[in-house]
């Protein structure tokens, strides 16, 4: 099953070295999921070529420009394309009546339905739940109110291998009871144990998005055990007053926060960059010296979620 992330911008507040303010695409099989929608977010789509009448949830972190000024455009687009298809809108309920008073001013009459879904709560909550994959969102410590997204595949049934099932004549019946672990019971009364007729599931994947945030260890029973965590590093470490003062995180905090949470092989995604680096190979040499699986969250790019990993430029 495809399960990915595609970063479509990996700056900060102002949007400048031809990196555009933060959005990335979460995808799983045939769904994509939007994840902020910073200035120029459907330009990005554009340009990578992402189909964006596949997306059909868009959620948003908070409400700093950098995270949701390219919102308005896009529904704006997907109104003017005669989208039918429902849209599912994920943000801090102030959201709301911001869209509808942009869509009044403009005298602008939505062709399809716009479902706004507050985010509001102190603990990790079940936001989407879809048959094979569930999101839910968690707050950051953030300046203002901030939420985080985790997206949890949930554990598949074991697989039944068609020839041992047909050595031991199990009825096709059977194999439902097969995928949820039963033994067989032979015709002469033998128990064949599961396992020497299926096989187990894949492990169940997760990536987590981290928003904006300070560094903050409260953070890291939601992240814990995920394939892949976006974790903010808007500064290099030399400038943590600067991290401090507008509640952001730097390299060496991102990457303390990754060796604490991540193991058996989980990486680390850094983005929102801020505007006063042109450069960004000392984000990943800061951030390697702490935690070595950490990559630079770069435009355009295609990051797998799970084994085995790759990314795609
Ligand atoms: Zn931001
Ligand atoms: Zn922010």
């Amino acid at each position: 099953m495809h399960f990915a992330v595609t970063i479509l911008g990996n700056n900060s507040a102002i949007p400048s070295h031809e990196r555009f303010p933060t959005a990335q695409v979460v995808t799983y099989e045939d769904e994509l999921f939007l994840v902020d929608c910073g200035e120029g977010t459907q330009m990005q789509l554009a340009k990578y070529k992402i189909r964006r009448n596949k997306i059909h949830h868009i959620f948003i972190s908070h409400l700093h420009g950098d995270h949701y000024f390219g919102l308005i455009g896009l529904i704006n687009s997907y109104n003017l394309l005669q989208r039918t298809e429902p849209l599912h809108l994920y943000a801090p309920a102030e959201l709301e009546s911001i869209i509808w008073r942009q869509l009044e001013c403009a005298a602008t009459t939505l062709h399809f339905t716009l479902h706004f879904h507050p985010l509001g709560t102190p603990s990790l909550q079940p936001i989407v739940d879809l048959p094979h994959l569930r999101i839910s969102c968690f707050p950051t410590r953030h300046r203002i109110l901030c939420f985080g997204f985790l997206f949890e595949e949930k554990p598949r049934r074991r697989k039944v291998i068609p020839e041992k099932a047909r050595e031991w004549n199990v009825p096709l019946s059977f194999y439902k009871n097969l995928q949820q672990g039963d033994d067989f019971v032979s015709a002469s009364g033998a128990i064949i144990p599961n396992r020497e007729l299926t096989m187990p599931p894949p492990r169940p994947r997760k990536y987590a998005y981290c928003a904006d945030t300070l560094y903050d260890e409260s953070l890291i029973p939601y992240v814990a055990g995920c394939d892949l965590v976006y974790h903010e590093a808007t500064y290099l470490h030399r400038d943590l007053h600067r991290a401090i003062e507008r509640y952001h995180s730097t390299t060496v905090q991102a990457a303390t926060l990754a060796r604490k949470a991540l193991h058996n092989g989980g990486k680390l995604l850094i983005g929102h960059f801020s505007s006063r680096y042109e450069q960004l190979e000392d984000f990943e040499t800061e951030c390697r010296s702490i935690f070595p699986e950490t990559y630079l969250a770069l435009q355009g790019a295609t990051y797998f979620i799970g084994t085995p990993w790759k990314a795609r430029m």
